[in-house]
């Protein structure tokens, strides 16, 4: 299992000592945001729908001091020397490292917003775990776009950040995610989940009960067509909407999907069956965690995971069998399902806090000698989205 006790709401001293060595003065600002995990609504985002995320305890951190010209120089504890400095004049083009496209691109697009920027000097670590669907990414943009906003005086909400980090990723690193993940990153209530309607970005907090854990476990099933069936995946949706005669499928409901199935070939047919089903799901187990009623909340989830694996089939044999085993153990106490895009990734479990051990053996004991990987188990709390103080 790994660490989750180092929840960072105090600055770290060995963070803020690596920041004088580095820049040779005091870092003036802290910026924190969060990952996240998908308690349920999958592939709705995209359709106009629900989700309903809650950000973790793992945060990225970014330290800032401003400086007097227009470079931006910046650094990350997780990648050990490299240096990422450009000028937020003229035009922004991809740079030599990966990681700080993410940084250039928020810059672009609050440039393109009409906003003006000031340089500095940052250093960004995180302990958001990168690739394993906790979406590091989106904590980095939200994270790097608040401070921003602190230290230039844009006077954005965080709404405003969320979309410039959606934009950013969308448009400079040309993953055409959803809104879901930067607004939950942005947005996040402690001890609660958020109900998004993915149409006009409104937000409900969900209050999630103490003895509830939430728990993420990565297959680390590799990925490979995550991107090619994601596009598939938004296609079919598409074409499902045009032939019911709407935009978008949250417009949709299963009477109208009936009505034109002559019209459609089986497998568009199953995939507009998924979200418009899904769609009520996440409505229903809004409903279920606001009532504590723990039960109701559980056979949704569950009937969510057949629905993606039948009708939406992203799951995979690893990730199904990790559902399996989690379930296999809980006996009712508790549920897991795919959260994410699919094609691997990673499942959520909700049980008991006292169930928490009981999963970790499971999956200790059963995945590796099943399908010749090893999982990361997270267990989470429920935490706050993006904080930026003055130091
Ligand atoms: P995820 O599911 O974690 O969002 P992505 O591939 O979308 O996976 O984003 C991961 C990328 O985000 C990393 O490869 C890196 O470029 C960037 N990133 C995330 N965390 C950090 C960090 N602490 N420092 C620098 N870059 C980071
Ligand atoms: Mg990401």
């Amino acid at each position: 299992m790994l660490d989750n006790t180092s929840q960072t709401n105090q600055v770290d001293e060995a963070f803020l000592q690596a920041f004088t060595h580095i820049f040779a003065q005091e870092a003036k600002t802290l910026s924190v945001s969060p990952g996240r995990v998908n308690v349920i609504g999958e592939h709705t985002d995209y359709n106009d729908g629900f989700v309903l995320p809650a950000a973790l305890q793992f945060t990225t951190q970014i330290l800032c001091s401003p400086r007097a010209d227009n470079i931006i120089n910046a650094c990350s504890v997780q990648y050990p020397g490299d240096n990422e400095s450009f000028s937020i004049d003229g035009d922004i083009k991809p740079g030599e490292f990966a990681w700080g496209n993410y940084l250039r691109g928020v810059v672009v697009e609050l440039k393109k917003a009409g906003h003006t920027l000031c340089g500095m000097d940052v250093l960004i670590t995180s302990n958001v775990p990168q690739g394993s669907g906790l979406s590091s990414s989106a904590a980095l943009e939200v994270a790097f776009g608040g401070l921003l906003n602190h230290c230039c005086n844009l006077g954005l909400n965080e709404q405003q950040i969320a979309l410039i980090g959606q934009a950013a990723e969308n448009n400079f690193i040309d993953c055409q995610c959803g809104i879901m993940d930067q607004l939950i990153s942005a947005k996040a209530q402690n001890n609660h989940a958020i109900l998004i309607d993915c149409k006009d970005l409104s937000t409900r907090a969900v209050h999630i009960p103490e003895n509830l854990a939430l728990m993420v476990i990565n297959s680390n099933y590799p990925r490979k067509l995550a991107d090619s069936e994601y596009n598939q995946r938004r296609e079919a949706c598409e074409l499902a909407a045009s032939t019911m005669g709407v935009n978008k499928l949250r417009e949709a409901n299963m009477d109208m999907l009936l009505d034109v199935k002559s019209k459609l070939d089986d497998t568009t047919f199953r995939r507009a069956k998924h979200i418009i089903s899904e769609n009520e799901r996440v409505l229903a187990a809004a409903d279920a965690l606001a009532n504590n009623k723990l039960n109701e909340l559980y056979s949704i989830m569950a009937e969510a995971h057949l629905s993606l694996k039948d009708d939406f089939e992203i799951t995979v044999p690893a990730t199904n069998g990790l559902v399996d085993i989690c379930n296999t153990a809980l006996d009712g106490r508790g549920v897991a399902r795919q959260t994410g895009g699919g094609f691997g990734g990673a499942i959520v479990c909700l049980c008991d806090l006292n169930d928490v051990d009981t999963v970790v053996k499971a999956v200790n004991d059963q995945y590796e000698a099943k399908f010749s990987l090893k999982a990361d188990i997270y267990v989470c709390e429920a935490s706050q989205g993006l904080r930026v103080l003055d130091l």
